[in-house]
């Protein structure tokens, strides 16, 4: 089987019926990217740059950013590369941030609002995205975001510092598309508002799921409510992918979920563009896409959300796939 997967590294992913899908790689340092090439990667679905901050003693400069997000996009060589702004605060802590301990980091200061809140971290880091843009296909990601307004004050000072560069003489791209995490259920259930602020959006099924069903991720006790298949949570899925394509937009996802056999067939059917996934899933995926008929499946999907459970939807799916 590996042998098999091999033979389609340098294949791009189309379904049965003639449907391209862009198989994308999840990576945390610019280490990563050869991994992302040897498994033909098509793109950086999700750059986690939060371990730029990690282990270590004070912030990242903004020479060290611009750095390391430059060598990414360069080694991309011209193939989308989405990086995230810094999504730390709950369970990632930075030793030299004094951030108050927290009853439930979860729901607590973490990731877009903290950086609306420390805007030098923000900025600095804003600063080295766009520098780096000029260097390849970079795309700028948002997480956690939940309101309209922390998209829109993000934006805003997106845009202020490229003003700036540009008034500097500094090259920025001028294509850069700017998205958001869909990972808090008040943005899949209201994704038709934020689908006209942004370019794409990437859904991050490891939070949605956490969030919609109010089960901790990193609590084993409670793990068994940790359901991608539950029907609420294709539910949102389908909203998120719907309100994108409405407005043109593209939808990906970047959760454990993208990378998942039984989850494939039913993203496909609901339509993702998308999908993001840890750089040794890529090659199973798309062998799999390549047996999927993406007409064939939309129908099943949707079927599959009038499902009562999630197990109900796994067993009809490994049904459908002969698993
Ligand atoms: C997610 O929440 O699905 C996601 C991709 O982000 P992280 O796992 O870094 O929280
Ligand atoms: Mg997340």
């Amino acid at each position: 089987q590996k042998e098999q997967w091999a033979k389609l590294v340098n294949d791009s992913t189309v379904t049965k019926d003639g449907v391209h899908v862009e198989l994308a790689a999840n990576i945390g340092t610019p280490k990563d990217v050869e991994g992302v090439l040897n498994n033909g990667g098509e793109a950086v679905g999700l750059y986690r740059t939060e371990f730029l901050y990690m282990d270590r003693t004070e912030l990242p400069t903004e020479e060290e950013q611009f750095t390391a997000y430059k060598e990414v996009v360069e080694r991309m060589e011209g193939k989308p590369v989405v990086i995230r702004t810094l999504d730390i605060g709950g369970d990632k802590e930075l030793s030299y941030l004094d951030l108050p301990k927290e009853m439930n980091p979860f729901l607590g200061f973490r990731a877009i609002r903290l950086c609306l809140e420390e805007k030098e971290i923000f900025k600095t880091q804003l600063r080295a995205l766009l520098r780096a843009s000029a260097f390849g296909n970079l795309k700028i990601m948002f997480p956690m975001i939940a309101t309209l307004e922390e998209l829109r004050a993000a934006k805003s000072m997106l845009n202020e510092e490229k003003d700036k560069l540009v008034a500097d003489g500094v090259d920025v791209s001028d294509q850069i598309e700017v998205g958001m995490m869909v990972e808090i259920p008040s943005t899949a259930v209201a994704a038709d508002l934020f689908a006209k602020e942004v370019d794409f959006f990437s859904i991050g099924t490891n939070d949605l799921i956490q969030y919609t069903m109010a089960a901790d991720r990193m609590n084993e006790r409670v793990s068994y409510l940790y359901q991608p298949y539950h029907p609420a949570i294709l539910r949102l899925v389908k909203m998120v992918i719907d309100a994108a394509h409405k407005e043109g937009k593209w939808a990906g996802m970047c959760g454990e979920m993208a990378g998942d056999e039984i989850a494939i067939p039913l993203l496909l059917g609901l339509g993702l563009d998308e999908f993001s996934m840890s750089a040794t899933s890529i090659l199973p995926a798309r062998s799999q896409l390549l047996t999927l008929s993406k007409e064939e499946l939309s129908a099943f999907s949707n079927e599959m959300l009038t499902l009562d459970t999630a197990d109900e939807v796994e067993k009809k799916v490994r049904a459908y796939l002969d698993m």
